[in-house]
């Protein structure tokens, strides 16, 4: 009997409309946050998961040696490579594609990587304007490396620093 008096009381007087609508005016008067993006931007995780990335050490040698650990542990079946022994005994890949398109950015493989090569940066303001252009070439990769290299380090020394 009391219930239902409650659930007629609640009724009439729109008990969960005033509900609802006092969280909306709780948020009027606070103050607004608002990002003037892009020329404003967020703090960025130095986890963040973004663009793909192949890196090297400082004497220009590719840090990857091919031992597609990567290609094994990606879920989306992203990763490609085929690899090849140099004369000096080493094998490095011949080829490396990342299909975006496929990516899911889960960041598996660059914690399978035992070498730190194959890395996600925190660069997400990218596009595609033809056909066939997702896929992240070996080139394409080590050439974001070479860019980004400093950031990528102090994102890994940061993250480190974490754990
Ligand atoms: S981030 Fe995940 S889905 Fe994308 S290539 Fe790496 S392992 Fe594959
Ligand atoms: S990127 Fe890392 S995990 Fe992938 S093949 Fe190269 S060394 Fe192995």
């Amino acid at each position: 009997m009391i219930k239902q008096i409650k659930y007629y009381l609640k009724s009439f007087t729109f008990w969960e409309l005033l509900k609802g609508l006092s969280v909306t005016g709780g948020y009027f008067f606070k103050k607004k946050i608002t990002v003037q993006y892009p020329e404003q931007k967020t703090p960025i995780s130095p986890r963040f998961r973004g663009l793909h990335a192949l890196r090297r050490y400082a004497n220009g040698e590719e840090r990857c040696i091919a031992c597609k650990l990567c290609e094994a542990v990606c879920p989306a079946l992203a990763i490609t490579i085929e690899s090849e022994q140099r004369e000096d005994g080493t094998r490095r890949t011949t080829r490396y594609d990342i299909d975006l398109f496929k990516c899911i950015y889960c960041g598996f493989c660059e914690e399978a990587c035992p070498v730190d090569s194959i890395v996600e940066t925190n660069i997400f303001e990218y596009h595609f304007e033809n056909r066939g252009e997702n896929i992240m070439t070996k080139e394409k990769l080590l050439e974001i490396g070479d860019r980004y290299e400093a950031q990528i380090a102090a994102d890994k020394s940061a993250d480190a620093a974490y754990r």
